[in-house]
Parts: structure tokens; C-alpha cells; sequence
């Protein structure tokens, strides 16, 4: 089976319930595959960007089944959003007995004890001695939205600050803040005004471009940042750039907003990717990971900062009770296990794509923190940086049974679930050793 040895397989036979993988059995797409793409290409909207044709049936630990019963090893978890592994029995077994008693009330007119227990939660989870409050939403991007309207509520101040290269939403007030793809903008300004960008790890530029030609620095409400910059790359700045950051926004009284929707949880191996640079934020965006799966977003915000005033803000769906039962599940298990495997294993990730990267010419800059890994794809004849070789790769990938996901201009990222294991880590990184010496 395309050059897995069968010990390797029988070490991880345990971790997911479907079976070992990768299992491919049929041509890719199969039969099956084929007519649901056909069907979904005729009523799907079109702005999907689909990589390659994976048709999902049913998922369990690290493993993905297609409809036509071939088995893919899982290194994307849904875009590092099935933190536990799909369908962890004890997240399955939360979300089966809250939707047995309650489903749906609504959290902004009634009390929700699964609520109020994320919300204790969360709040604990945020470091530092201030109490914090918290905002629950559906999605990332609405977390960002209701993030922007605190600051500015909180602050009196209208400038909202970001990076290029962020990525915080597709809604009209989060897209004003994400600069990631001008695919991404294209004709659908004008977004929220007042939202200015800076080079991602540049703090100097807003102290000597925006303060100099935009906008006085007690008029910037908010500075948004992803402590690892996720689809714009897997970027890991420096690692003076946020206590700059900090500093400055300290020096300024300006709110320094976290957007861990995709590195937090657990995902860097340590619950924030922020408390690997040593600094505090004012308000953490989390999604994603959150409820392994199901949708459910936060804000989780100093207390004297989330001083809004009844009405000002809420949601028919944040805080559903599944979602949060999902969430509680998610936090113990990550908090258990996950959190130390995380760490443990995403150094030996790092550690063997610097192996690859030495190996293969077409590779470089092998980085990341955690389970948040990336290389970059450039062509080995000219060694600039190739889309079309990463495509290319991400294809060969999937026809193997490894599922792998692009990010930034030619990054492939590895963010496989966090319960993932060691031998199935290294069945995953062999054949992306093989994929690139036969296919590139
Ligand atoms: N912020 C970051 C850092 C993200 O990575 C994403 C999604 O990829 C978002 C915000 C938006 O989250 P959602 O897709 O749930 O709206």
C-alpha cells in the first residue's frame, strides 16, 4: 500500500474507529465521489476553493472516509478546527445529551447553565489577574465583528489597526480587516472605514507611517494581530514583535486585540499562541478549535474593557447549549491530554520537516509552533516561489491518501488534529517524503 509499511500501519489501527489509513481503493474521485461533485457544481456557490475532489462521509480520530470508502490521514482537521479529532466519543457523547434536554433558548434573553459554564471557563483560561468577560458568537469572523464594535464602544475611538497578511473574516467588518488575498476584497468595498494595515511584524510603521500620515494615536481604537499569522502563511514573528506590540499600545492606551480563532485551543501547544511571546492582550477572539467542530465563536475580554450597555450587542444563536457542551468537552479533553501532546509532537513535526526541507530542494523554510506548521513550495529550477508546484503537491498528496492544505502564497500548512499520534505523524510526513521525490 503505496510503501506504508504495515507496522506503521498497525500502530495508529487504534486511534481512529474507521480503520488504518491511508486506505485508497479506487480511482480519485471515485464513482461516488464524481456524482456528488457534479450535482454540487450545479447549485454550490462558486466562490468555494476547493483544492482537490474529497467527497466526506463520516470521520473519526486523525482518519477521513470518503463516500466511495477510501480512507485519507487528516493533516488539515477542517482548517485546525477538529482540535479533538472528528467525532472524539466524549465531545459526541456532550453534544447527543444536551441536544436530548435543551437545543436552543437563546442567550441573550435567558440563562444557559452550559453557557454559563463556558463562559466561567473561558474566563479562567485567559492568563493574567484581571476578570475577564465574555462574548459568545457562531463563527470566527463574528467574534472579530463583535470585537470591532467593543473597541470602538469601549475606547470612543474610531482607527482600527492590522497586519498584511491577516486574515480575520469575510463579513463586511472583518473584511476591512483581513489583508490576506486582494481575491478576498475584490469589488466588494467599501468595507468599515477607518482600518489601516501595516507590514505584519513591523511596529515601527505605525508609529512612523500611520501615526505620521493617517491618524493620531489617541484616535486608534484597537490594534488587531494573530500572534502566528495563519492563512497568510503560518507566519511566527519575531519574538520582540507583540511586547513591542504591547508596548505600544500600552504607551497609547490603545486595546491590543488577540485573533486566536485559529491558533488557540491548544494548537501551538500552549492554550494561546500569544503566551509564547510573554505578553498579555486585552480581548482574545477565539473560534475554530473551540468546539471541535461545532460552530461557536468568543470574545473574551477584560472586564473594565467589555463595558457595554445591555442591547448593545448580542446574537439568536451565540452560546447555543450544543455548541457550548461541545466546547466543554473540547476544553477537558484538550486541557487532559491534548495540550501536552500538542507540544511534544509538534516538535517532532518541526523537526522532520527541516529533515525534508534539507532533502528536498523544492521545499524551504520549514516553521511553526506546535501543530501549526508550514513549509513553503518554490521551483527547483529557478527557486522562486511556485503556486503551481504547491498544487501540485497538495494533488499528488490526496491521490495518496494524505490530506494537506495550502496557506499564504505558497505554503503548504500541517495542522492535523491534536490528538494525533506519533506513528501516524510520521506514516503522514513519509509520504509527503515519497510525494515529493516522485512527483516534483
Ligand atoms: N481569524 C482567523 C485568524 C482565521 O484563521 C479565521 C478563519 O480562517 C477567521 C478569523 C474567520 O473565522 P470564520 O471562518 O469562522 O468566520
Amino acid at each position: 500500500m503505496l510503501g506504508i509499511k504495515q507496522n506503521d500501519m498497525e500502530a495508529h489501527k487504534g486511534a481512529g474507529s474507521l480503520g488504518p489509513a491511508p486506505s485508497i481503493e479506487t480511482a480519485l474521485p471515485g464513482p461516488l465521489a464524481r456524482e456528488y461533485i457534479e450535482r454540487d457544481t450545479r447549485h454550490c456557490s462558486p466562490a468555494y476553493t476547493r483544492d482537490y475532489p474529497l467527497v466526506v462521509k463520516r470521520a473519526a480520530g486523525s482518519v477521513v472516509e470518503d463516500v466511495d470508502g477510501n480512507r485519507f490521514l487528516d493533516f488539515a482537521a477542517g482548517i485546525a478546527v477538529c482540535a479533538t479529532g472528528h467525532c472524539h466519543p466524549k465531545v459526541v457523547a456532550a453534544i447527543e445529551e444536551q441536544a436530548r434536554s435543551l437545543i436552543h433558548i437563546c442567550g441573550s434573553d435567558f440563562y444557559i447553565p452550559a453557557m454559563t459554564d463556558l463562559m466561567e471557563r473561558l474566563a479562567n483560561l485567559a492568563p493574567g489577574d484581571h476578570k475577564q468577560h465574555v462574548y459568545l458568537s457562531n463563527s470566527g469572523t463574528e467574534a472579530v465583528e463583535a470585537a470591532m464594535k467593543l473597541a470602538r464602544y469601549h475606547t470612543k475611538r474610531k482607527w482600527l489597526i492590522g497586519f498584511h497578511g491577516a486574515f480575520h473574516g469575510r463579513t463586511m467588518g472583518s473584511l476591512a480587516l483581513t489583508c490576506s488575498k486582494s481575491t478576498q476584497q475584490e469589488r466588494f468595498g467599501p468595507v468599515v472605514p477607518m482600518t489601516a494595515h501595516v507590514p505584519y511584524g513591523d511596529v515601527n510603521a505605525i508609529e512612523s507611517q500611520l501615526f505620521r500620515y493617517k491618524m493620531n494615536p489617541d484616535e486608534v481604537a484597537a490594534i488587531f494581530v494573530e500572534a502566528l499569522q495563519g492563512e497568510g502563511g503560518y507566519v511566527v514573528p519575531d519574538p520582540e514583535f507583540l511586547p513591542r506590540l504591547r508596548a505600544l499600545c500600552d504607551k497609547h492606551h490603545i486595546l491590543l486585540v488577540c485573533d486566536e480563532i485559529q491558533s488557540g485551543i491548544g494548537r501551538t501547544g500552549k492554550w494561546f499562541a500569544f503566551q509564547h511571546f510573554g505578553i498579555e492582550p486585552d480581548m482574545i477572539l477565539l473560534a475554530k478549535g473551540l468546539a471541535s467542530g461545532m460552530p461557536l465563536g468568543a470574545v473574551v475580554a477584560r472586564g473594565d474593557v467589555m463595558n457595554w450597555a445591555p442591547g448593545a450587542h448580542a446574537s439568536t444563536f451565540g452560546g447555543n447549549p450544543v455548541a457550548c457542551a461541545a466546547a466543554l468537552a473540547t476544553l477537558d479533553l484538550v486541557e487532559s491530554t491534548y495540550l501536552d501532546n500538542t507540544a511534544t509532537l509538534g516538535e517532532r513535526l518541526k523537526r522532520s520537516l527541516g529533515e525534508l526541507a534539507a532533502k528536498h530542494k523544492v521545499i524551504v523554510n520549514p516553521r511553526g509552533l506546535g501543530l501549526m506548521c508550514a513549509v513553503d513550495v518554490i521551483s527547483k529550477r529557478t527557486g522562486k516561489p511556485d503556486a503551481k508546484t504547491r498544487g501540485k503537491i497538495l494533488q499528488a498528496a490526496f491521490q495518496r491518501g494524505l490530506i494537506l492544505l495550502p496557506c499564504g502564497e505558497v505554503g503548504i500548512r500541517f495542522c492535523p488534529p491534536l490528538c494525533m499520534n506519533e506513528a501516524m505523524l510520521d506514516v503522514g510526513l513519509k509520504l509527503f517524503d515519497e510525494l515529493l521525490t516522485a512527483s516534483v
